[in-house]
C-alpha cells in the first residue's frame, strides 16, 4: 500500500498531484485506491469541486471525508484547510467498499443493521473505518448495537466536525452518495494480505479519588456522590464556573470506568444548577476519577504506547484525534504527539468530535484520546525503517516533571490517611487488651439486631451468653495483675478459637474479667451447647503460675423486648450459675 498525501491549495496543483498517482498507478499494480478528505472548509461548493475532479480524473478511485475541525497530515497539524490523502492498495486480494447512510440516534439500529448485512455479504471484511456527524447525540444505543458486529471486526473512526467548535454543522460525504448533514459512512477494508492493528492514547493520568454518579442524563452530569457536579472541581482543584472553566478543566477532564477501560470525557461547560455538559454520555452509578495532563506525561505515554504501532510495521497510520487535545496542546505544541509517528509511516488524519474504537468487541466511544490505527498489506517487513521510540523516552529522574512529583505525593499522603482513619474507627469499636469488641460496639450490636427483628420483620433467634471468670480478684491478689491480664487474655483466645466459622456471633468485653457473646441467628438451646464448650475449653487451659481458672456463664434467648431487660435476665443467669457453685453454665427463659 502507498500513500500520497495531497495538501488542496488550488486546482492545477491538485490535477498535477492526480497525475503523479495515475503515474505512479499504471507503474505499479495498483488496484483499489481511495482517498480520504477532510476540509474545516465548511463551503460545500468547494469540496463538492474537488470531489468532481476526482470523478473526472480518477473514476475508478473510490472516495469519502467529512468536515472536520483540523487536519493531521505528515504528522503535524496541517495549516491547508482542505486535505486528501490517498491511499493505492497493490494487493489484489485487498477489497474496498462504502456505505452511507443518514444517522441519527432513531435511526442508529438501523444503520448497524445495514452494516451488519453488508458484512455478511462480503466475508473478506477485516476492518470498518467510519466518519459519522454526532453533535448533540447520545452514541451509547449505537455502541451497544455496533459490538455485536462480528467478534474479529476491528471498527475505528472519528466524529465529523467543524473549526468552530461552538459551530453544530457538520457534514459526511463520499463517492456516488452526495452530502449529510446527519450522516455515517462506514468504509469497509479486508482481504488476505490487508493487516489493522488499532489502539488508543490519552496520556491524561488518573487520581485514585474515586466519585460515582449519583445522578445524569445522557451527556449532563448533574451529580458526583449526590453533590453538585461542579462541587468536585470547585473543592479540590478551586475550578470555578467562568469563562475559563472550558480551558481550566481540558487539564483534568474525568475517567469514566467502562469494564476494564477508562475512557475520558471532558466538562465542556456548567450549567446554572451546577451540573456540567460533558463531551459525550454519563452513566448514573458509574465511578469517576479525575484524570491530570500535562505535556510530559502525555508524551511519555505516547512513547511507551507508540511502539506497539512501530512494531507492527505500518505502510499507513490514520490518527482521529480529540479537538479537546488541540485545544490543551494549543497549535503551537499539538503536533508533538504526532509527529514521531510519521516517521514510522506516512500519518494522517483529523481532529475528531469524539473517537472510536472496538476494543476486545466492546465499541467504545472516547473523548480527549488520540485513536491510532496502523494499515499494512503483506507480511510484517523484515527490513525497513523501524523508530524506537522508546530510545526517546524519558529516562533520567531528573526530567520527571513537577506535576507527576506533586501527584505522586498527594496520592501517597492519601493512601496513608486512608490507612489511618481505618485504623482509628477500628481502634474506636475494639477492646485493647482483648481485641475483641468494646462495650460499646457489643451493645450497639445488640441492639442493632433486636431492631432488625423488631422495624424488618426478620424471624431469627437471638440469643446472648454472658460469662464471669470465677475468683479473679484472688488471681490479681495472689498472682498479680500482669498474670490476671494474662488470664483474662487467654479467655478471649478461647471464645475467638471456639467460635470460629460461626457467623453471626460477635465477641465483646462486657467490662473487667466479664464477656458478652451475640449470636444473632441461634436459640437458647445452641447457644447452651456453644456456652458449655466454651467453659470446658477454658477450665482445661492451664496457667504457668495461676494453674487452672474457671469460668461461670449466664445464657438466655431474646424475646420481643428491649436490650435492658435482656440484659437483665443474662445477668441473672450468671448470678444464678455463681450461687449454684460456679464453673456451670445456667440458662433462664
Ligand atoms: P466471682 O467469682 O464472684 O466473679 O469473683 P471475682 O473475684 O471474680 O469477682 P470480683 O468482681 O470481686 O473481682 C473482679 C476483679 O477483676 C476485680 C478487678 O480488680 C479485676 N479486674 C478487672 N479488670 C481487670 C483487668 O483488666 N485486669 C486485671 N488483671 N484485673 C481486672
Ligand atoms: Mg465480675
Ligand atoms: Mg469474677
Amino acid at each position: 500500500m502507498k500513500q500520497f498525501q495531497i495538501l488542496y491549495k488550488d486546482d492545477k496543483g491538485f490535477l498535477e498531484k492526480l497525475k503523479e498517482i495515475n503515474e505512479w498507478r499504471t507503474s505499479h499494480s495498483g488496484h483499489v485506491t481511495i482517498f480520504r478528505i477532510y476540509s474545516e472548509d465548511m463551503e460545500l461548493e468547494h469540496i463538492r469541486h474537488i470531489c468532481d475532479c476526482l470523478d473526472d480524473e480518477m473514476p475508478d478511485a473510490l472516495y469519502l471525508g467529512c468536515t472536520s475541525n483540523a487536519n493531521i497530515t505528515d504528522g503535524a497539524l496541517s495549516n491547508t484547510k482542505i486535505i486528501l490523502t490517498c491511499t493505492v492498495f497493490e494487493y489484489e486480494t485487498t477489497q474496498a467498499k462504502i456505505l452511507q447512510l443518514p444517522f441519527s440516534e432513531e435511526n442508529a439500529a438501523q444503520d448497524v443493521a445495514a452494516l451488519q448485512e453488508c458484512c455478511d455479504a462480503n466475508p473478506w471484511v477485516q476492518s470498518v473505518e467510519m466518519h459519522a456527524t454526532i453533535m448533540d447525540m447520545s452514541m451509547m444505543g449505537f455502541c451497544n448495537e455496533m459490538s455485536r458486529l462480528r467478534e474479529d471486526i476491528q471498527v475505528f473512526g472519528g466524529g465529523a466536525f467543524n473549526p468552530d467548535m461552538d459551530d453544530e454543522r457538520a457534514f459526511v460525504f463520499s463517492k456516488g452518495n452526495g452530502f449529510l448533514e446527519h450522516g455515517i459512512i462506514f468504509l469497509l477494508l479486508g482481504g488476505n494480505d490487508f493487516h489493522t492493528y488499532g489502539t488508543f492514547i490519552s496520556g491524561w493520568k488518573p487520581l485514585k479519588r474515586k466519585f460515582r454518579v449519583t445522578k445524569a442524563d445522557r451527556e449532563i452530569l448533574y451529580e458526583l456522590d449526590g453533590k453538585p457536579a461542579l462541587d468536585v472541581y470547585r473543592r479540590f482543584l478551586n475550578i470555578n464556573k467562568n469563562e475559563k472553566f472550558f480551558s481550566n478543566t481540558l487539564e483534568f477532564p474525568l475517567f469514566l470506568e467502562h469494564g476494564d477501560v477508562d475512557i475520558l470525557r471532558c466538562p465542556l461547560a456548567v450549567n446554572d444548577d451546577d451540573s456540567l455538559v460533558m463531551s459525550s454520555d454519563m452513566q448514573e452509578n458509574a465511578i469517576v476519577r479525575l484524570a491530570y495532563g500535562d505535556p510530559e506525561t502525555i508524551l511519555a505515554s505516547i512513547r511507551e504506547d507508540g511502539q506497539k504501532i512501530a512494531d507492527f510495521g505500518p505502510e499507513v497510520i490514520q490518527t482521529f484525534s480529540c479537538a479537546a487535545r488541540k485545544a490543551f496542546w494549543g497549535d503551537e505544541h499539538i503536533s508533538d504527539e504526532t509527529i514521531l509517528f510519521n516517521s514510522v509511516a506516512p500519518t494522517s488524519g483529523f481532529y475528531t468530535h469524539g473517537e472510536f474504537i472496538r476494543i476486545k468487541g466492546d465499541m467504545l466511544n472516547f473523548n480527549v484520546t488520540l485513536v491510532l490505527v496502523a494499515m499494512r498489506e503483506g507480511d510484517m517487513p523484515k527490513t525497513g525503517k523501524k523508530v524506537n521510540f522508546a530510545k526517546a523516552q524519558i529516562d533520567s529522574d531528573e526530567k520527571i516533571p513537577i506535576i507527576r512529583r506533586f501527584v505522586s505525593f498527594i496520592e501517597a499522603s492519601t493512601a496513608e490517611l486512608e490507612e489511618m482513619n481505618q485504623k482509628l474507627a477500628l481502634n474506636s469499636i475494639t477492646d485493647g487488651l482483648t481485641r475483641l469488641y468494646n462495650r460499646a460496639e457489643i451493645e450497639r450490636r445488640i441492639r442493632s439486631a433486636l431492631d432488625k427483628r423488631t422495624y424488618q420483620g426478620v424471624s431469627n433467634s437471638i440469643s446472648l451468653i454472658m460469662l464471669d471468670i470465677d475468683n479473679f480478684k484472688k488471681v490479681n491478689d495472689i498472682y498479680g495483675h500482669q498474670e490476671g491480664d494474662c488470664v483474662i487474655k487467654a479467655l478471649s483466645d478461647v471464645l475467638r478459637n471456639t467460635t470460629t466459622g460461626l457467623d453471626s456471633c460477635f465477641l465483646g468485653r462486657w467490662g473487667g474479667e466479664e464477656f458478652m457473646i451475640l449470636l444473632s441467628d441461634s436459640n437458647a438451646d445452641d447457644a447452651v451447647m456453644l456456652a458449655e464448650k466454651i467453659r470446658m475449653e477454658f477450665a482445661s487451659v492451664s496457667y504457668e503460675t495461676a494453674g487452672c481458672q474457671t469460668v461461670s456463664i449466664g445464657v438466655t434467648q431474646a424475646k420481643d423486648e428491649t436490650a435492658d431487660t435482656l440484659y437483665n435476665r443474662v445477668d441473672k443467669a450468671l448470678y444464678m450459675a455463681k450461687a449454684a457453685g460456679k464453673n456451670q453454665v445456667v440458662r433462664l427463659d
